[in-house]
This record gives structure tokens, sequence and C-alpha cells, in this order.
């Protein structure tokens, strides 16, 4: 059972610590299914806390070490990881879309971009600079100098099984940081398959250790440790509360990437062509299942009707299937959890009062497929208005000016991606301004680069991942005075 890889190396099925795989102490082990077609992949190792001990351990012990490395030869292990990633596309690309659900076009997508942080965090580390402040008495020099926080904890969703990844340990193997990864259950395999080719990048044993299995116990024991400097997690706002709230005792440094409720507005004057398309790409994506998806489209009064016409049109086109079949852009959703939620979220709209302009079930192919659906005459006091759908539901409002849909989209406790459309000037800085939201798309629907800074406010979550600030989240700042007489 290779699962039609090339390189069948690079299906695992343990852990990895200090360089070792292996299975939990218990033997016990856990299913990953594809969501397609409830086929069990793999079986992976049901670790816990004194596995994830041991990981810490082996982290910590490979720190010195790889901080102690040039900025110049860790990049070059990275560039060198990074060309083995893009030698192994098709198979990456093949395992995410096994074990996730998406299509392989996006999977595809996913491997490019996820390398991206890779090459990008590889560039950075050489521009770690500090800084020599004038000082403000003589005889004396204020210098600050950057330095790696130390071990992290990495925890990961499925939805991006391989970006959301290298996003994290891009940057933390760029600083001179080591890493305990802890992925999804569901996920687990591109995981492994990227710490194989970071193995035969060159990649100390140690610099990277990937426990599997219970997350309250893998959790517990990574924001209990002292040792851990730092926790890096994206997933829920339930369970980011949760690792800050564990992270206190020990104080550590936070970069937490949750929940979103993205507002896709469209004014009257946008441009129809775009403001469609950008929906389609910001809800449609991985069948609805991004943070940074369309969770409430709101759309002027003026527009309103001839938009919902034209996206319609668009959704009939979607086609829904295994992710692995040519042609196909809809997945399934990740479990039947998901599509349960989807299907309450969707009926408590209905009984509310929303109109169904199409889909609005599971589709025919059972399983975890939903069809692509789009609701009209949504209204605030629908769960649907402020719950993440995570599914492939345009959820639409009516408005009517600035003023109101500015209120409405700030309306809640999120405050991750935004998105509207216009062709005024002015309205667009006060807009882009206006919204409480880390990010916001200007007449785009797709805002995602390495090279920009992601992440949150309000709920959302704290720090940024990508781009030149990216970098910091890995490093302290060590400020050092010097009397020189
Ligand atoms: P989702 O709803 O998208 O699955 P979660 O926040 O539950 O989001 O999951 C994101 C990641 O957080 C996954 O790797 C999951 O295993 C992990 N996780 C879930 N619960 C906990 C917890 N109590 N402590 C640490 N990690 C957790």
């Amino acid at each position: 059972n290779k699962l039609g890889l090339c390189d069948t190396d690079l299906l695992r099925d343990r852990g990895v610590i200090a360089g070792v795989w292996q299975e939990a102490d218990s033997g016990e082990r856990f299913a990953v299914t594809n969501p397609a077609t409830g086929a069990v992949l793999a079986h992976v190792p049901m670790m816990g806390a004194a596995e994830t001990a041991r990981a810490i351990d082996a982290a910590s012990a490979a720190l010195p070490g790889w901080r102690a490395r040039t900025a110049q030869d860790r990049a070059t292990l990275l560039l060198r990881w990074r060309d083995l990633m893009l030698d192994a596309a098709d198979d990456l690309a093949l395992l995410l879309t096994l074990e996730q659900g998406k299509s392989l076009a996006e999977s595809r997508g996913e491997i490019t971009y996820g390398a991206s942080f890779i090459t990008w965090f590889a560039e950075e580390a050489r521009r770690a600079y500090g800084d020599v402040i004038p000082s403000p008495k003589p005889g004396s020099r204020l210098i600050t100098i950057k330095q790696p926080v130390g071990v992290v904890g990495a925890i990961t969703p499925w939805n991006f099984p391989n970006a959301m990844i290298t996003r994290k340990l891009g940057p933390a193997l760029a600083a001179g940081c080591t890493v305990v990864l802890k992925p999804a259950e569901a996920t687990p395999l591109s995981a492994f398959a990227l710490a194989v080719l970071a193995e035969r990048a060159g990649i100390p044993a140690g610099v990277i250790n990937i426990v599997t299995g219970d997350p309250v116990e893998i959790g517990g024991a990574l924001t209990a440790s002292p040792i851990v400097r730092k926790i890096s997690f994206t997933g829920s706002t339930r369970v980011g509360r949760l690792l800050m709230a564990q992270s206190a005792p020990t104080v550590k440094r936070l970069s937490l990437e949750l929940g979103g409720n993205a507002p896709f507005i469209v004014f009257n004057d946008a441009e129809m062509g775009p403001a469609v398309a950008g929906a389609m790409a910001s809800k449609y994506r991985n069948s609805g299942q991004t943070c940074v998806c369309a969770n409430r489209l709101f759309v002027e009064d003026g527009i309103h009707d001839a938009f919902v016409a034209e996206l319609r049109a668009a959704v009939d086109k979607l086609r829904v299937g295994h992710g692995v079949e040519a042609g196909v852009n809809q997945g399934p959703l990740i479990n039947r959890a998901a599509v349960e939620k989807v299907e309450e979220l969707v009926a408590d709209a209905l009984a509310k009062g929303a109109t169904l302009v199409t889909g609005g079930k599971r589709h025919a192919l059972g399983g975890c497929f939903y069809e692509p659906t789009i609701l009209t005459g949504v209204t605030g006091d629908m769960r649907i208005a402020h719950e993440e759908i995570f599914g492939p539901v345009a959820a639409i409002q009516r408005f009517q000016g600035e003023e109101e849909v500015l209120r409405l989209a700030n309306d809640t406790e999120f405050g991750l991606a935004a998105y509207f459309y216009s062709r005024d000037l002015g309205r667009i800085w006060r807009v882009a301004e206006g919204l409480e939201s880390g990010m916001v798309g200007v007449n785009e629907g797709l805002i995602s680069t390495e090279v920009a800074p992601f992440g949150g406010v309000k709920q959302s979550g704290l720090g940024r991942e990508g781009s030149s600030i990216g970098l910091d989240e890995y490093l302290e700042v060590k400020y050092i005075s010097m009397a020189v007489g």
C-alpha cells in the first residue's frame, strides 16, 4: 500500500524524535483516512506526554549546535530542503490530497506556497540585524543583537497540511530555533514527508521532532515545559485561548493564528467580473475550509441581484468530486463533523428566513461531500453570521451604504481577513482603514503570500507570519550596554 507515490519512502507512519522514527510508548495507533473515500491511508502513533517530553529534550539537545551555526549555513540547508520539496512536489501534493481532500491542483499550489516560506526565511535569516544605539552618556556603547527564542512548540491544523508547517518551521529554523511539531490528527502524513526531506537535506537530528497523538496531552506537555520558550499555533480560537492560558505559568512567547469571520463587501460601484471571481476564490477555495475564507458576503442594494445571479452561474460550474480526479475543484470536507456543522448552520439560517439560491444539502456523492451553496437574506441573528462556516456556503447579506456595512463587518470578535470591492479611491482608503482586521484585500480575494505579514487582530490571534517581520517572532532582542571608559 504505497498510495501511488513515486518515492514510496515519503510515506511514513511513525513520529520522529532525535532523528529516530518511532512508535508510541503504548504501541497504540490511530487511523488516517481519505475524506473522499473513507479509506484508511495509514495508522500513526498515538503519542502523549511522555513522548512529547522526550521530543522536547531532543529539541533542547539539538539547540546549541543549531543556533551556533552561521545564518548562511542554516540558509543553505533550508534551501536544500526547499529544493527537495519542489522536486517531490507531485508526491507531496498527492499525499496532501489523499489525506486532506482538496483538488490536486490546489495541493500543488500549496506545495509551491509552502516551499516559498522556506525560501523566504532562508533569505531573511541572513538579515537578522541588530542595532547600534547612540548612547545618551559618554563612555558607553549600546548595542542590540537578535538571538533565537529557543525550543519552539508548533501545533498545526489540517486545512493546509504542508504550508502551515513550513510557515512556522521556516522562520523557526532560520532563526536558529529547534522545534517539536504536532501536526493535526487528520493530516500527519504530509508532516512526516516533510521530515523525510529535511533529513535528506542534512538538517540535523533533533532540529525537527514530530509527535502525533492526543492533542490535549501533547499540548499540555508542550505548554507546561519550561524548556519550550514559544508556542506557535494555527487553529481554532477555542484552542488558542487554551494554549495561551496554559502558557501563562511559564510566560511563553506566543504566535496564534486563530479563527476568522471574514467580511467580503461588494459596493455598488464594484467591477462585477473581478468581484465574482474574487468571491469564488475567497469562498470556495479548499471547499471553504480556510481561516481567511469569505464568511459573510455583504452586497450593496444596487448591485445585489446582479451579483447573486453571476455568483450562482459561477458556483453551478464548480465540479465536486475526489480531489485526485482531473477537473475537480471542490473536494470533500475534512470529516463528518464538518458536514454536520455546515448542515446545522444552513438549517438555522433557513429557519430564520434566509433564502436558498443553490445547493443547501449533502452532495449526491455522500460521505463528506457538501454541495456548493449560496444563501441570501442572511441577517445578524443567524449563527452563520457569527460562526466560522468552514464549508462551501456563501452567506449573503444586503446592505445600504458604507457606514452600515463597516458597522456590520466589524461586529464580530474576529479580525483576520477582510475583502471589499469598490472603484472609489476615497472609499477604498476609508474602508481599508476602518475594517478591524489584520489583512485587507481591496478588489482581490486571494492575498496570502510569503512576503506579506499574515495575521489577525482581536480574537483572531497574535503575531504575524511571513514577511520581513515574520522572523522576529522567533528572535529575542538582547540589549548590550558596554562601558568603554
Ligand atoms: P480545527 O477545528 O480546525 O480542527 P483545532 O484548533 O481543534 O482546529 O485544531 C488545530 C490544531 O490544534 C490541531 O493540531 C489539533 O490537534 C490541535 N489541538 C486541538 N486541541 C488541542 C489542545 N487542547 N491542545 C493543543 N492542541 C490542540
